[in-house]
């Protein structure tokens, strides 16, 4: 399949039809596949032929939604996971041995950092946290066994960015593998591969999918890294359902439209807020407020679908903004086709210990919003409203 523009890729990504000459890649729920033959079964099993086996490993949904992401990022090969969290899990455990060492930025994803926090060092494999507005400080971090570098740009919920390009040639001169959770910006706005990145990990749950339907992962980058993580992810199972990938397959044909509306709306947000007089102040990565905004403009197409603020009087202020919320829904997810109202010191970050919230700008204040695809009149109507 060749490569073409990115909104064509993310449309004519197909696998080869079936004699029904079907129009949209049809669902293949099947948990196996049959042989032709002893020699074909032999073969396949020796890896000596492409083709089908079993579900756990290879799908024709899968793959199609596997490949189109590929062509996206810009990358070699893949593996698509049932869960963005089974993604890093599987990425980072097939990867790392008793006795290495991970270097990540500070603010990371919740989940991410109970991995790497709680499970990692209960078989040996240690990590440390740079703080991402003193890059500077890094190279002390770095350690004889650190052999990898994980970080997630722009930051959840914090919207704090990390310069790409700094981190690629960091990653280079310290030899370590260069993994990005790339979910905030999805490849439309961002593609880490530019920059050196090894791996880029998505949870598709988010934009991916982009109407909160479905829960799945994956994993792209480099062969020689995807190899290892596929022997991992087929023999450890956290397959993504064939049905799921085709729903995030679907998905993409319309990623571009979708994201477009989701930074709009985003934009309008972020500037109703700016000049809101019970908001201490309000981050979004292409406002130019936003401490880093020259960076964003420099390696973002655009600023994204999430927007943050820090209400004035606190937890008590932002408990009662959310519950006059109207329209918009109070829920912990992001990338969905309704907008979303978070409160993440109570809610998605609420495992983090008060010192680590306050390390990553997570105050008692600050509220999230993910912005819809609703009209934006009627989104800057419900803020509107809950301020009064
Ligand atoms: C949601 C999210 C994840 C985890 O993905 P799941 O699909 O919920 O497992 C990881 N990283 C980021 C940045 C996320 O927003």
């Amino acid at each position: 399949m060749s490569k073409k523009k990115f909104d064509t890729d993310a449309i004519r990504t197909q696998i080869p039809g079936t004699p029904e000459r079907e129009h949209s890649s049809p669902l293949f729920l099947t948990s196996s596949f049959i042989f032709d033959s002893a020699e074909q079964a032999r073969a396949l099993f020796a890896n000596e032929i492409e083709g089908n086996v079993y579900s756990r490993y290879s799908n024709p949904n899968t793959d199609e939604f596997i490949v189109k992401m590929c062509k996206l990022e810009g990358v070699e090969s893949g593996v698509a996971t049932a869960s963005g969290m089974s993604g890093i899990f599987s990425c980072l455990a097939a990867l790392m041995n008793k006795g290495d060492h991970i270097l990540a930025c500070r603010s990371l994803f919740g989940s991410s950092h109970q991995i790497l926090n709680q499970i990692f060092p209960r078989w040996g494999i240690d990590y440390s946290y740079g703080d991402i507005h003193k890059t500077e400080s890094w190279q002390d971090l770095v350690r004889d066994n650190t052999r990898l570098l994980f970080l997630e740009t722009p930051s959840n919920p914090g919207l704090d960015l990390i310069d790409l390009e700094w981190a690629g040639e960091f990653a280079r001169q310290h030899n370590l593998i260069f993994v990005v959770d790339n979910c905030f910006a999805t490849p439309y706005l961002q593609r880490p591969a530019e920059y050196g990145a090894d791996l880029i990990i998505h949870s598709a749950t988010k934009f991916i999918d982009g109407q909160g339907r479905a829960i799945g992962g994956v994993i792209v980058g480099k062969e020689k890294y995807i190899e290892e993580i596929a022997f991992f992810t087929r023999h450890s199972g956290p397959a993504l359902s064939p049905f799921n990938a085709w729903l995030f397959s679907k998905s993409l044909e319309t990623l571009p439209v979708r994201m477009d509306r989701h930074c709009d709306n985003a934009e309008e947000v972020a500037r109703f807020l700016g000049n809101h007089s019970k908001v201490n102040w309000v981050k979004y990565p292409f406002h130019k407020e936003h401490p880093q905004y020259e960076l964003a403009r420099r390696q973002m197409k655009r600023g994204g679908g999430v927007v943050c603020f820090e209400i004035d009087g606190g937890y008590e202020a932002a408990k009662s903004f959310i519950d006059r919320i109207g329209m918009l829904s109070r829920s912990a997810n992001l990338g969905d086709t309704r907008s979303i109202v978070t409160h993440p010191a109570s809610t998605t970050h609420s495992k983090l210990t008060e010192e680590e919230r306050q390390m990553v700008g997570i105050t008692p204040g600050l509220v999230r919003i993910a912005t819809g695809l609703e009209s934006p009149e009627d989104i800057l109507d419900d803020l509107k409203q809950a301020f009064s």
